[in-house]
């Protein structure tokens, strides 16, 4: 038995299917997780000693690579001087002013310790805000595990085939309205009918919880206008895509401007930070300033404040999305290049640091593609890929993320293993 095998089946004992995060499992792609020991650059290492290339970064956050020399030094630092204080601090202050300095929309910004805390706060201020119930979200999207959101939401949830969790009463579900990602016709008919009791639109403006689906201009665009029109809040869950396919988020690259914009992984640089902020006017019905009420004993951590700001210096060297954006083009171009060569149905896409494989003919633009890929040939590719060193996510309903550190040397690697990958299947 493999030290992985041994340490899977000892976990399950006292952790409900031996994760703390369910597509952790691997559950849709079967076979043993990997535990990991250790990661450095674009590589993680686990429990039997068997070194990765990691194509996950801990699901985004490591952009820098794992354990940059300079992230690490300024965690060190922070924790020698108290690893809490529930009491504010000036590190806060310039994580606040960094964030809204880097995105324009940001006009105040509030921290909390995760991306579904983000999330799940952003719509209440939205709801106490504009005093309306609806929200509406977008099949496939996932913006974290809050009661009113866990609907028809993607990545696990879609792994394991549940359209909705358990344990989220109808009475608040009622509230959630869900509609096709990309159909700007299905929203201007909801607004239209229903615009005046919607309180915000709430989208991945690229999603990547179901596997990498881009969006059109047009759709963005329609969000923007119906939400300004109808006095809806436009939020931008960019938790994902924050600081990862350019250095202003969606938002930058497509030029539209959400109300509200929440943000998670890269901010924390590997540790636990999330965050909510945009227009001062909304924000201002936050406690302690207004009724909504809103709190965190750890939100705002020191060590985890260093961690973030060290992370979002480091993205301001030049050229930093210049490169990032290059090395993901050359990994999705070899993939494209070595699955024809096998003749395979498959295609590869990225925007920024960020990428989907699919096996269909051409990536998908919302929920419905993503299903006609091929789940079972995506599964054996998975394995092919471990087995060859390289470590994807395993699930069809997820994106990728490529670090600064895979450098040409560890995406020639990776098209090796593809050739394999894609001969075996
Ligand atoms: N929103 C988006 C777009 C996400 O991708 C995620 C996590 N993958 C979340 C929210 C929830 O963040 P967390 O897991 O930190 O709670």
């Amino acid at each position: 038995m493999s030290r992985n095998e041994e340490l899977f089946e000892r976990a399950q004992k006292t952790i409900p299917g031996g994760v703390n995060s369910p597509v952790r499992a691997f559950r849709s792609v079967g076979g043993t997780p990997r535990f990991f020991q250790k990661a450095s650059g674009p590589y993680v290492w686990d429990a039997d000693g068997t070194r990765y290339i990691d194509y996950i970064g801990s699901w985004g956050p490591a952009v820098l690579g794992h354990a940059h020399p300079e992230v690490i030094e300024a965690v060190q630092k922070a924790a020698v001087n108290g690893l809490s204080f529930g009491a504010p601090t000036e590190a806060e202050i310039v994580m606040a002013e960094t964030l809204c300095d880097m995105l324009p929309s940001m006009e105040q910004v509030r921290l909390v310790s995760s991306g579904t805390e983000a999330t799940m706060s952003a719509i209440r201020l939205a709801r106490g805000f504009t005093n309306r119930a609806t929200i509406v979200k977008f099949e496939g999207c996932y913006h974290g595990h809050a009661d009113s959101l866990l609907v028809k939401a993607g990545s696990g949830l879609l792994t394991f085939g549940n359209p909705t969790s358990a344990g989220v009463p109808e009475d608040f579900a009622k509230h959630t309205r869900v509609l096709d990602y990309n159909n700007v016709e299905q929203v201007t008919e909801l607004f239209k009918a229903d615009g005046d009791n919607i309180a915000c639109v709430i989208v991945e403006p690229v999603a990547g919880n179901m596997n990498l689906v881009k969006p059109s201009f047009e759709f963005l665009n329609a969000l923007r206008e119906l939400c300004t029109r109808h006095g809806a809040v436009l939020i931008f869950d960019e938790v994902m895509t924050g600081f990862r396919v350019g250095p202003r988020g969606v938002q930058g690259v497509y030029g539209i401007t959400p109300d509200l914009t929440t943000l998670g992984k890269i901010i924390g640089g590997g540790m636990p930070v999330g965050a909510f902020g945009g227009r001062k006017d909304i924000m201002a019905c936050i406690a302690p300033l207004g009724p909504v009420y809103q709190a965190g004993t750890l939100s705002g951590n020191p060590v985890a404040v260093a961690a973030g700001l060290t992370t979002l210096r480091l993205l301001k060297q030049p050229d930093f999305y210049e490169r990032l954006t290059l090395q993901t083009g050359k990994l999705v171009a070899a993939l494209n290049e070595e699955s024809s060569a096998a003749g395979e149905v498959f295609c590869a896409d990225h925007i920024g640091g960020m990428f989907g494989v699919y096996f269909s003919a051409t990536p998908p633009a919302g929920f419905a593609d993503v299903n006609t890929s091929d789940m079972a040939r995506f599964n054996r590719f998975f394995h092919a890929m471990l087995n060859a060193g390289v470590y994807l996510a395993p699930s069809a309903f997820e994106a990728g993320f490529v670090s600064i550190t895979h450098t040409d040397e560890v995406i020639e690697q990776t098209r090796q293993a593809a050739r394999r990958a894609f001969a075996s299947l």
